[in-house]
């Protein structure tokens, strides 16, 4: 119901965590972030955002990563079905806000390949899906772009490769995705509560758009490749 995503020179999870408390008022069943240091690192559990606080190792280091509170609605709240949702070869990590309609056939699919799934969700076959498609192209945007036109539903999605440690892709279907422009570091975030303590400038993305987020920028695009032009606002806020 939530997500958190951030690139940049600090520490990811402290900043995820704090973010993902400022979404707790849209309410969640579970709670999970993944950072990206030499491969992924993932903790997820059902439950509130500090349950999973209280699960952290010391050690959780990376300085990208992204986060999401989970309201299900395809898998019962389990440890299992919180997101990040990680490919068979625990090279792509995926959160997801929203419903993929024909996630049930493109399961079917994936797994008379022989696909292996890991939960119930609908969100899983993203994964999966966009671990394929990062094999076939040239760039991670690329791979979800492709992979998000054989998607039926809404979605709010943030995206990591294990093999990319440096960005972030997020798209935008039905459910707000809001980029925050800081001193080299960009975030993302489903609602600018998580993002105002951090800062002020920030781009939504319109339903169709996606984003790559790198320390140093971003750039937007549409669904069939072209890019868009994105004025950043200022928001006013009492954080
Ligand atoms: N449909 C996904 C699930 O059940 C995402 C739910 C959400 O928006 O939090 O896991």
């Amino acid at each position: 119901c939530g997500i958190v995503a951030y690139v940049g020179p600090r520490e990811a999870a402290p900043i995820l965590l704090e973010g993902m408390q400022r979404l707790e008022y849209r309410g969640y069943d579970s709670a999970g972030v993944v950072v990206s240091n030499r491969g992924l690192k993932v903790r997820k559990v059902k439950g509130r955002v500090a349950d999973l606080a209280k699960v952290m190792p010391a050690r959780f280091k990376g300085t990208l990563g992204i986060g999401h509170t989970r309201w299900a609605t395809h898998g019962v709240p389990s440890d299992e079905n919180a997101h990040p949702h990680l490919s068979a070869d625990e090279r792509i990590a995926v959160v997801h806000n929203g419903i993929i309609e024909n996630a049930g056939e493109l399961r079917a699919k994936l797994q008379a390949d022989g696909v292996e799934f890991a939960s119930d969700t609908d969100t899983e076959v993203l994964a999966h899906l966009i671990a394929r498609a990062v094999d076939e192209n040239d760039t991670l945007e690329e791979a979800v772009r492709k992979t998000l036109k054989s998607i039926v539903g809404t979605y709010g999605i943030a995206v990591i490769d294990r093999d990319r440690p440096g960005e972030v892709v997020v798209a935008r279907n039905g459910s707000p995705i809001v980029l925050g422009i800081g001193e080299k570091e960009m975030f993302a975030a489903s609602d600018v509560a998580a993002l105002v303590r951090y800062t002020r400038q920030v781009v939504h993305l319109e339903d169709g758009e996606l984003a790559v987020l790198k320390a140093d920028g971003f750039h937007t695009f549409s669904s069939d490749a072209r890019e868009t032009a994105k004025e950043p606002l200022t928001v006013d806020w009492d954080a």
